[in-house]
């Protein structure tokens, strides 16, 4: 017997599901438009695509907006490129020998003439490095600000997870988020902070959050619409 029969049309694909202690059903669009469906672990196959069905329109309208997009450019390391830092898009130039791989000025960016067949790596690292320096600083202001505590702070290089908050009080932050405005690297700090008091996202957790950034829904939806250009372009 055909198990969705009941409804009549062809299931939509799913293209990853994913049973979990969970209370809710997610629908995911990645970015190459595939989706991805968290539900609850006894949740059947029927109820499933039932509620994927339900959901058709939303799902066809974000798989078409994924597949539409132009994917961010590829970095080639050239002489004027920009590249971005605390949301600003700042130049590069190649210069022919200094004492670092990888400087910045404030507004410009300089690289060695020697670094350029390992750029890509030479600016992760210093990102990395900026992400570590800027975020522990935005960490530790907003725990005395809130009367948060943390224990660690860790960089990650996840593309679309921005921060998460780990059950022993470790912050981890992926390097990329350094690429996006300082309004938008306090978001997820406070989301992550707020985490260590308030394990979920239940409306409790939402209003804490709105109490202390009260634009925060902003930069959640700019991390939504431009979170795909904090890479080089390549990853
Ligand atoms: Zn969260």
């Amino acid at each position: 017997m055909n198990p969705f029969g009941i409804l009549l049309v062809m299931p939509i694909p799913i293209d990853h599901l994913i049973h979990s202690r969970r209370k809710t059903v997610a629908l995911i669009i990645q970015r190459d438009g595939s989706l991805t469906v968290r539900a609850p672990l006894r949740m059947s196959a029927v109820h499933i695509q039932e509620f994927v069905h339900n959901h058709e329109q939303w799902i066809h309208k974000k798989q078409a907006q994924a597949q539409a997009a132009p994917p961010p450019l590829k970095k080639h390391y050239l002489d004027g490129e920009t590249f971005l830092y605390l949301g600003k898009e700042v130049p590069l130039t190649i210069v022919a020998r200094q004492r670092f791989a990888l400087t910045f000025s404030g507004y410009k960016f300089h690289l060695a003439n020697s670094n350029l067949p390992k750029a890509r790596q030479v600016f992760i690292r210093w990102y990395k490095a900026q992400a570590l320096a800027v975020i522990s600083e935005r960490v530790a202001f907003h725990a005395e600000k809130n009367g948060f505590t943390w224990r660690k702070i860790r960089i990650s290089s996840a593309r679309t997870r921005w921060g998460s908050c780990s059950t022993n009080g470790t912050l981890s932050f992926t390097w990329r988020l350094v690429l996006a405005p300082p309004e938008v690297i306090d978001y997820v700090v406070v989301h992550e902070l707020a985490h260590t008091q308030i394990k979920n996202h239940s409306p409790n957790f939402w209003h804490r959050l709105a109490e202390i950034l009260p634009e925060f829904k902003r930069h959640v939806s700019w991390l939504k619409k431009n979170g795909r250009f904090l890479t080089l372009g390549d990853d």
